[in-house]
């Protein structure tokens, strides 16, 4: 005979609790996610040991209220969806499961100091300092702060030693951090974002809304100063006038973005960022793309700066991802491949940088 048990309450909480809160980077994701959710036009985001000893998040969005945070951190709480019909009809958030500060809260030791914008209409808009130790709520005080909010993660997983011990070195963990952050700055150039590790500021953008000027806060003058404009639409996609070039019929109604001279390059494939409808996902298909638009004018083994903005009917994207999934496949792999190869490709022969009728390799 087994002795077949029902968990604990708290052995229950840690173990959902990993499933969205592997690594710094995963708390990152889901605290800038957030402040972008809240409308924040700043995100200051702070790691120390690559977040393994302490992350801060801090955002000028819409903040909360006492009433407001005392909810937040419960299980399965949210303001950005209230039924599965909400789900069904479309989600204009990043979040909307309800789960991430609360998991975080379960495996650390978690301080959220928020304040609501002047500009809401709630009952009081005094600060609050919330904190919390391994899911129980230990304190709830009136705090002198600005508008917005600050979370603070510190000793992240120190209740659960297993996992704790399964973190890489603080320079691994901190490249994980760098590429979240990375990929939220040059998809939102309207918001200025910052990433410091260690007390050294790694790259901050401005929040100008000008998508090369992002580039060049995160990759330098040099890479953001040799990319040059994609920009193509589908005849069908309804919007016209503009400069876009035509993209041939597929599964994409537009792509958009930078992708960098053919002789400034990497010796790897991870520059090159792709975001669907605003979303940052991989997509070996893209990459591949990218690539097999410059044909023989890359090196051997050297790889363009790109990113890459698709645009994909709603409809033919599934919001209800898992949180950690991003490697995304289009049901015609095919035709998004040849769309992305001309669209880039056309950038690069508007600005001479390929030798027309080069086949391609
Ligand atoms: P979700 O994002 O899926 O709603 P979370 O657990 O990440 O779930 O957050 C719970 C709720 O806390 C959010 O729905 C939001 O109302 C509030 N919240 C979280 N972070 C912030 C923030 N930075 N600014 C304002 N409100 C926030
Ligand atoms: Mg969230």
């Amino acid at each position: 005979m087994v002795d077949i048990r029902r968990l604990d309450e708290a052995t229950v909480e840690r173990i959902a609790a990993g499933e969205v809160v592997e690594r710094p980077s995963s708390v990152v994701k889901e605290l800038v996610e957030n402040s972008l959710d809240a409308e924040a036009t700043r995100v200051d985001v702070t790691v120390e040991r690559g977040g393994k000893d302490g992350i801060t998040v801090a955002d000028d969005g819409i903040g909360m209220t006492e009433t407001e945070v005392t909810r937040a951190v419960e299980e399965h709480t949210t303001s950005k969806i209230r039924d599965i019909d909400d789900l069904e009809s479309g989600v204009g958030t990043l979040g909307f499961r309800g789960e991430a500060l609360h998991a975080v809260g379960a495996v650390s030791r978690l301080t959220i100091t928020t304040r609501p914008r002047s500009d809401r209409d709630v009952d009081s808009h005094r600060g609050t300092k919330l904190t919390v130790e391994g899911g129980e709520v230990t304190s709830v005080e009136p705090a002198g702060c600005p508008e917005g909010t600050t979370i603070e993660v510190d000793d992240l997983f120190y209740n659960v030693p297993a996992r704790r011990k399964y973190l890489k070195q603080d320079g691994t963990e901190f490249a994980h951090v760098n590429t979240v952050v990375t990929s939220y700055a040059l998809a939102n150039p309207d918001i200025a974002v910052s990433l410091t590790h260690d007390g050294r500021e790694t790259f901050a953008t401005t929040g100008q809304n000008d998508r090369r000027e992002a580039v060049m806060s995160v990759y330098g003058r040099e890479v953001a100063q040799s990319m040059v404009d994609v920009a193509a639409e589908s005849e069908g996609s309804g919007e016209s006038g503009g400069d876009e070039d035509d993209l041939p019929d597929g599964p994409l109604d537009g792509v958009s973005g930078l992708v960098s001279h053919p002789e400034t390059t990497r010796s790897t494939r991870e520059y090159c960022s792709t975001y669907v409808n605003g979303r940052y996902v991989t997509a070996s298909a893209v990459r591949d793309a990218v690539i097999e638009a410059y044909g023989h004018q890359l090196a051997p083994d050297r790889y363009p700066f790109a990113v890459l903005f698709l645009d994909v009917p709603a409809g033919d994207v599934d919001v209800n991802v898992h949180p950690r999934k991003l490697e995304v496949r289009f049901a015609d792999e095919e035709g998004v491949r040849e769309q992305i190869a001309a669209a880039v490709e056309s950038a690069l022969l508007d600005e001479g940088l390929l030798r027309s009728g080069a086949p391609r390799g």
